[in-house]
């Protein structure tokens, strides 16, 4: 029954039902969960004594003397005097004649409106008005007034009116499917209830309790979805891998080799990898580590033991620059243990490429670098072992489960993205989790500064004097959101100043994204050999490359970009021995963009950045909602560290009780339906 479309149930044209379609509301239920985006509180009357001009008083009295006269200009004008018990107010109305029908005199109505001072007397101009009736019955005024998401041609107001029959006919139709036990613990009140009172509360408290229950319900939703999943994954998925096992003196002859000690957060999570790969169904995990971290040498010894295992490793990377790097590292790590390690990307001749396919097919590849031509139709394996993705958040769903699909292979995520553990458990808890948490010895913080326009200058020939010290330095301009071109076009422009005017016996590198591949490189290749100073970018920069000899970030525009993005911008410098810099110049200075900028000069830590951008801007923002699954929540917050526990325990509760949900018949319905809503990319 609450499936039932609106247009066989509401009064209205064809025209509200298509712009309500476009709000995602079709059906009865679609508009009873169409919840308030927020309320206005109007249970608190004002007095007439106490009326203030060009502020919306409510004001709860009786009208009397009312009549409409025609003005000279010709217009209607209705207008009352309005009573309440500490005084009187002119009330006007324009153009709106039938009122001196409609307004009951000496009957308690309110009004809501704003008091204008004109012609020498206050008057209160156009409220709006509504009859007091019972108390719970009012819609519009005098009481805490739901506004929603509105619509060229839907108002709040028509929204409220339209809802408030329909919630009191189909409310009793809502079932509760949330178990007592679950319900009685956390002290929430029953859907039906939360629903009706989240629409039209009757209290300040009781409000409170239906917008708790509504969000503890989507988190708790969400992470219902995920723990089954990883029960099903850890239950009914075999691991095709056998008898793998721990290869500790290839690992230890390979540890002793590097040029330095791990870190003891790179041992910890080395180990949970290597314990997750034994075990008989695949691994799925995400390692996170701040940029610089050491999350590469990580991987390169997870895979070096799955290939002396004899199973092959799959390594993918965002960027042909990235995935290179990579497999320098790969090699030059790896290069005593005879392994065979292969390139795979872009750039990749075709005839290279069908060689690499070849062997990857035979199995006579090992080892197997690249980006996303890894996952292209053609590709296979022999026996794929481990699967790791790198900076997988940006990689969209589809394509990081493509690689799942050769042969369930044991999966690694890695993210250098930090997302703060809450959220991480919530949206990726099918993952377990791994935290690099410490940064290797000897790295210096990046001194950080916000660089005020009349410093400019200053900043600038500074930068020159390093880079006379044997430095390097990159510059990247302002996100432009709207168009790429629109992006290149002013990198350019700026790349052209700046080479003219201000750094003009130094050499400087362009780099956008509208750059072939093998220009892009050949840009990062001679930066990389010094033979560019500095490196003018777009934001393309951002991902993991290494250039130890850069030791200055200027960022133009820095209010443009979400903290994470500048931490990751932070983190291109200070990787080798010299003290680093970060600048950033604000092209707006408005007290709110300057605080956000201040955490970067104040935090180093990209964890803690993290939590300050979701706190702020939300993780549809910070993390792109379509992108990387992010759910798009309504009532709950990702950042609501507490509920999102209290939620997770329970579902977890459950989960452990009944797996499969064969109790909880109504849970899993739930979650079923939910499934579009959350996942839909
Ligand atoms: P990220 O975690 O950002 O991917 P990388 O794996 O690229 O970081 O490592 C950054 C740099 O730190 C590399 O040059 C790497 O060789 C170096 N590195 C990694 N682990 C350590 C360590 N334990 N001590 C010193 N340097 C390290
Ligand atoms: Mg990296």
């Amino acid at each position: 029954m609450l499936n039932r479309s609106l247009a066989n149930v509401l009064r209205t044209t064809s025209e509200h039902l298509s712009k309500l379609e476009s709000l995602g509301v079709t059906k009865v239920k679609d508009f009873l969960l169409y919840f308030p985006r927020t309320y206005n509180d109007n249970t608190e009357f004002t007095k007439i004594m106490d009326i203030r001009t060009d502020e919306v008083n409510v004001i709860k009295g009786k009208l009397s003397n009312l009549f409409t006269i025609r003005t000279r200009t010709g217009k209607k004008l209705t207008r009352g005097i309005f009573n309440d018990e500490t005084g009187s107010i002119e009330v006007i109305w324009f153009n709106q004649p039938h009122l001196t029908r409609m307004l009951p005199r000496q009957k308690e109505i309110i009004l809501t409106g704003k008091a204008k001072f004109s012609g020498g007397k206050v008057s209160l101009q156009s409220p709006s008005y509504e009859v007091v009736r019972q108390y719970e019955e009012q819609v519009h005024t005098g009481r805490i007034v739901p506004v929603y998401h509105e619509t060229e041609g839907i108002s709040s107001k028509w929204i409220r009116e339209k809802l408030k029959p329909l919630v009191d006919e189909w409310i009793e139709l809502f079932e509760e499917y949330m178990p007592d036990e679950v319900l009685k613990e956390h002290d929430l009140v029953d859907y039906k209830t939360a629903i009706k009172n989240v629409h039209f509360p009757e209290s300040d408290e009781i409000l409170k309790k239906a917008r708790k229950r509504l969000a503890f319900d989507e988190l708790f939703l969400l992470q219902l979805k995920v723990i089954q999943k990883k029960w099903y994954w850890q239950k009914s998925t075999q691991a095709k891998t056998k008898n793998i096992e721990i290869k500790t003196d290839v690992i230890k002859e390979c540890i002793k080799k590097l040029d330095f000690d791990l870190t003891n957060a790179q041992k910890r999570v080395l180990k949970e990898i290597l314990n997750d790969v034994k075990k008989s169904f695949p691994m799925s995990r995400l390692l996170q580590g701040d940029v610089g971290s050491g999350k590469t040498i990580v991987a390169a010894i997870a895979a070096l033991n799955i290939a002396k295992n004899g199973y092959q490793v799959a390594i993918m990377a965002p960027t042909e620059i990235l995935a290179k790097q990579h497999y320098a590292t790969f090699v030059k790590t790896l290069s005593s243990f005879c392994l065979n390690i292969q390139f795979i990307a872009g750039s990749t001749t075709s005839k290279q490429k069908e060689e690499v396919v070849r062997q990857m097919k035979s199995g006579t590849v090992d080892i197997v670098i690249g980006t996303h031509a890894l996952i292209q139709e053609k590709i296979g394996f022999k026996n794929l072992g481990l699967a790791i993705i790198d900076e997988q958040h940006r990689f969209g769903v589809k394509q990081r489960e493509t690689l799942k699909n050769y042969g369930t292979p044991h999966l690694l995520n890695m993210t250098a993205t930090p997302i703060p553990r809450t959220l991480a458990i919530t949206i990726y808890g099918d993952q377990d989790l791994s935290i690099i948490d410490e940064m290797p010895k000897g790295r210096q913080e990046i001194l950080t500064r916000i660089v005020p326009e009349n410093k400019r200058t200053e900043a600038y020939r500074w930068v020159e004097d390093q880079i006379q010290k044997g430095r390097q330095a990159f510059i990247i301009c302002p996100l432009i959101d709207e168009s790429d071109i629109l992006e290149v076009k002013a990198v350019q422009t700026e790349f052209l100043h700046l080479k003219e005017h201000i750094f003009p016996k130094l050499n400087l590198g362009l780099l956008h994204g509208k750059l072939k591949q093998d220009e892009k490189d050949k840009i990062m290749e001679d930066f990389k050999d010094n033979k560019i100073n500095v490196l003018v970018s777009t934001s393309v920069i951002e991902v993991g490359i290494d250039i130890p000899n850069a030791t200055i970030m200027m960022i133009e525009g820095a209010q443009r970009f979400g903290l994470s993005q500048l931490h990751q911008f932070r983190g291109r410098v200070g990787r080798g021995g010299f003290k680093s810099f970060c600048f950033l110049f604000p092209s707006e200075t408005s007290e709110e963009a300057l605080k956000r900028l201040k955490s970067m000069e104040k935090f180093s830590c990209g964890f803690k950045l993290a939590e300050i951008d979701l706190e702020l801007r939300g993780p549809g923002e910070v993390y792109g909602v379509r992108q990387s699954g992010i759910p798009d929540l309504k009532m709950a917050s990702l950042t609501d560290t507490k509920t999102i526990e209290k939620a997770r325990n329970s579902a977890i509760e459950i989960i452990r009780k009944d797996p499969l949900l064969k109790e909880h018949e109504k849970l899993a319905e739930k979650i079923a339906i939910n499934e579009e809503v959350y996942f839909n990319d």
